[in-house]
């Protein structure tokens, strides 16, 4: 059985469907202080918070857990910087105690959900996973602090992990009933789909003048459901007895701000208010990742190549979560 510690998430939960699809069992573990109880429609549930300890092994007690999967981190890089205490305290103070809960019942595999941000400002692009990390904010430190323990915990314990740097987390499940719901909500994707459907009165585009084509910033969107097939694999690989590894996950193509504007335009066929507006602090200007190493060795083959693919299924979501308002 496996254990996906923030199931009830967006990215938690889209790999909640996919594995209970491929006939995994899978066990829910959320405080839901972000996540939504609708949202997971698979496997157990156990409301439970990783800082009780003794909750968490109730858990370990109860089901036959062969593999963890992390997602509940805090992910606001703002936040990050205003309230390093919040992150260091949940990303790195209760992904100890997971471990630990996990090492007392000898569960040695750990999917570790980790992020570009750990490569802070690039050097090279597109970044492959031998790139220095050097995070520029607390919420990069954080996934990196993790990134550290695990390789201390393998040397020593023999917890072997995968982690995984997501680049951009975009788009929906296809059946349009689970997808994006973060609230504050801080994403470009469904930021501009807000504005798409009036509930919010424009989109601010954060910086108009870095060096980039357009002046705006590049990313890689990577669909969820991409994501998802990753943790799949990830599983396979540590099933297969292999060693502790990381790989990047994204599309290894990038778009602008102003060209995701465009797509949502196009899919949508809604006008809306762009407002050109400074730069957000800690913004690198282009972020590409090359998922090389992934597509070699995980046989990962990501299915929406698109932006405007991915914006469809985003939109699908986006439509069924603000049906009053359409
Ligand atoms: N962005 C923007 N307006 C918004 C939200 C985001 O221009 O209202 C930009 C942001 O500066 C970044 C890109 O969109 O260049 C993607 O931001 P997001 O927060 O979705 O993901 P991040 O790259 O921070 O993980």
């Amino acid at each position: 059985m496996i254990l996906i510690v923030g199931g009830a998430g967006y990215i938690g939960s889209h790999v909640n469907k996919l594995l209970s699809e491929s006939g995994y069992e899978t066990v829910i573990l959320d405080n839901l202080s972000y996540g939504h109880e609708e949202a997971i429609k698979w496997g157990h549930f156990c409301k439970c918070d990783l800082a009780n300890i003794s909750d968490v092994n109730k858990i370990f007690e109860k089901y036959d857990i062969t593999a963890v999967m992390h997602f509940s981190s805090f992910i606001e890089v703002g936040e990050s910087v205003n309230n390093p205490q919040k992150y260091y305290y949940n990303n790195v103070v209760n992904t100890m105690n997971l471990l630990k809960v996990m090492l007392e019942h000898d569960v040695k595999k750990f999917i570790f959900s980790s992020t570009c941000a750990t490569y802070g400002i690039p050097q090279k692009i597109p970044l492959t996973e031998t790139h220095p990390q050097n995070p520029i904010n607390p919420y990069g430190r954080t996934k990196l602090m993790v990134e550290r323990i695990l390789k201390d915990y393998d040397s020593a314990y023999g917890l072997k992990s995968v982690i995984l740097r997501y680049f951009n987390a975009s788009g929906a499940d296809e059946s349009g009933i689970i997808g994006e719901n973060h609230n504050p909500e801080s994403h470009l994707i469904p930021l501009i789909l807000d504005a798409a459907i009036g509930k919010r009165e424009n989109i601010k585009i954060f910086g108009t003048d870095y060096d980039t084509p357009d002046g705006t910033c590049i990313r890689d969107y990577i669909h969820v459901n991409d994501l998802a097939s990753a943790h799949i694999q990830a599983i396979e690989y540590l099933d297969e007895q292999n060693e502790s590894n990381e790989f990047n996950l994204g599309n290894g193509k990038g778009f602008s701000v102003r060209e995701v504007i465009e797509s949502v335009k196009k899919v949508t066929a809604k006008e809306f208010n762009v407002v050109e507006a400074p730069r957000r602090e800690g913004d690198p200007s282009v972020l590409i990742g090359s998922a090389k190493k992934a597509k070699d060795i995980l046989n990962w083959d990501p299915k929406y190549t698109s932006i405007d693919d991915i914006v469809s299924t985003a939109w699908k979501w986006h439509k069924e979560l603000n049906k009053g308002l359409l």
